[in-house]
C-alpha cells in the first residue's frame, strides 16, 4: 500500500484556500465532507500530497433566499439542504434528490459542492488497488483501454451524482472562483461528458455556491433506480420539470453516461419519440450493478411515467 499521508490546510477564507492551492499546484485537493475523496485515496485513486479543507471558510454552508433566487453555498451539507423549510416548501424535489443520497450519517457531512463533483463510477473503477492491479488497469486509472466496453479510445465511467438532475431541470447555475476571478455558469455546462474528466472546472478553481432561479409553477419528478433504498449508488436517476403554463419541459439524468444527460422541448406531440431519442442518446455500458439493456429500458419507463405525472401528456 502507497504512503498516502498528506499536509493538511484549514484556511479561513476563499481567497486563503485559491493562494494555498497555488502554492501546492501539483498535487492537493479540496475536501469538503470528504465522503467521496477519503474512499478514493483508500483505494489508492487519489494520492494528493496536500488537502485543503474548506469546511471554515465562513458563510460556507448557506442556504439562503437572495432576490428570489436560491442561493445554495457549496459546504451546505445534504442534511441540511433535505431539512430546510425553503427548499422543502418551494423546490421539494431538491430535498428529495439530497435524501435519495447515500445514509443518514454520510449526509451530515457529505456537501452540495461536493456531490456536484463526485467522481464518475465503474465497477472496474471503484475497487481497491489490489483487485484494479490483479484484473489489469483500466484507462482510468492508468491502463490503455477500457475494461467495460475493451476500447482504447473512450472510459465509460458514469456519471452518478443525484443532485445534479434536480438541479439542472431548475435551472441551477453554478459560481466558482479561480485564478479569473468569480464565474459563473449553468451547471450542465460544468460537465465535459467524458469519462476520464468529467468536469470542466478550471485548474485550482472553487466551487462557491449554486444558485436556483425563482420559476413560475413549475411542477418536478425525481425518481431513482438502485438496489436497495439506503446507501446504494444510483443505476439511474431521472429528474424532470414541467411548466403548465408555456408546456416547457426539461429532463436530466445521470447513472446513463459519463456526463449528465439534459433534455429541453416545449413540444411533446410526440412524446414517444421524444422518449426514443432520450433513451438512444444515454450511452450505457456494462459497468453499474444493473445489466444495460434494463437500465436502458428503464429510461423509457421513467420518462413515461414522470411525463404522465407532472400532466405533460
Ligand atoms: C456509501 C456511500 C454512498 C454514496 N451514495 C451516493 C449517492 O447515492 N448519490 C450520490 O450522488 N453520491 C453518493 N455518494 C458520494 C458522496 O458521498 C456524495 O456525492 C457527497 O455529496 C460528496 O460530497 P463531499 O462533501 O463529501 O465531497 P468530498 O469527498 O469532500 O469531495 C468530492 C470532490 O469534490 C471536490 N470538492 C469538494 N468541494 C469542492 C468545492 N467547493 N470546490 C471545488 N472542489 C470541491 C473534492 O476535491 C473532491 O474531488 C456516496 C458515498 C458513499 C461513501
Amino acid at each position: 500500500m502507497k504512503n498516502n499521508s498528506a499536509t493538511y490546510f484549514i484556511p479561513a477564507s476563499v481567497e486563503e484556500a485559491l493562494t494555498t492551492a497555488r502554492a501546492n499546484g501539483k498535487s492537493f485537493a479540496y475536501i469538503a465532507g470528504g465522503t467521496d475523496l477519503m474512499v478514493h485515496r483508500q483505494q489508492e485513486n487519489n494520492d494528493a500530497e496536500c488537502l485543503i479543507d474548506l469546511s471554515a471558510i465562513p458563510g460556507f454552508g448557506k442556504i439562503t433566499i437572495e432576490e428570489g433566487r436560491l442561493v445554495i453555498g457549496a459546504g451546505a451539507t445534504l442534511e441540511a439542504l433535505a431539512n430546510s423549510e425553503t427548499v422543502r416548501n418551494h423546490y421539494p424535489i431538491l430535498a428529495t434528490a439530497a435524501l435519495s443520497i447515500a445514509s443518514p450519517v454520510i449526509r451530515k457531512n457529505a456537501t452540495v459542492g461536493g456531490n456536484l463533483l463526485v467522481e464518475n463510477r465503474c465497477t472496474f473503477f471503484d475497487q481497491s488497488a489490489y483487485w484494479r492491479e490483479a484484473i489489469g488497469l483500466c484507462l482510468k486509472c492508468g491502463g490503455d483501454y477500457c475494461i467495460a466496453t475493451g476500447g482504447k479510445k473512450a472510459c465509460y465511467s458514469v456519471f452518478i451524482s443525484d443532485l445534479v438532475p434536480a438541479l439542472i431541470c431548475l435551472g441551477a447555475a453554478v459560481h466558482f472562483a479561480g485564478e479569473a476571478g468569480a464565474q459563473v455558469m449553468p451547471l450542465e455546462e460544468l460537465y465535459t461528458g467524458a469519462g476520464l474528466k468529467s468536469v470542466s472546472l478550471p485548474p485550482g478553481a472553487l466551487i462557491t455556491r449554486v444558485e436556483v432561479p425563482a420559476g413560475g409553477e413549475v411542477r418536478t419528478w425525481f425518481r431513482k433506480l438502485r438496489p436497495r433504498k439506503s446507501l446504494d449508488f444510483t443505476n439511474l436517476t431521472l429528474a424532470l420539470s414541467f411548466a403548465p403554463g408555456t408546456g416547457h419541459l426539461k429532463v436530466a439524468i445521470s447513472g446513463a453516461d459519463m456526463g449528465p444527460v439534459v433534455f429541453e422541448t416545449d413540444d411533446l406531440s410526440n412524446s414517444e419519440g421524444f422518449i426514443k431519442t432520450v433513451a438512444k442518446r444515454c450511452r450505457m455500458v456494462e459497468n453499474l450493478f444493473y445489466p444495460r439493456a434494463y437500465r436502458k429500458q428503464m429510461v423509457g419507463v421513467f420518462l413515461r411515467q414522470g411525463l404522465e405525472e407532472v400532466g405533460a401528456v
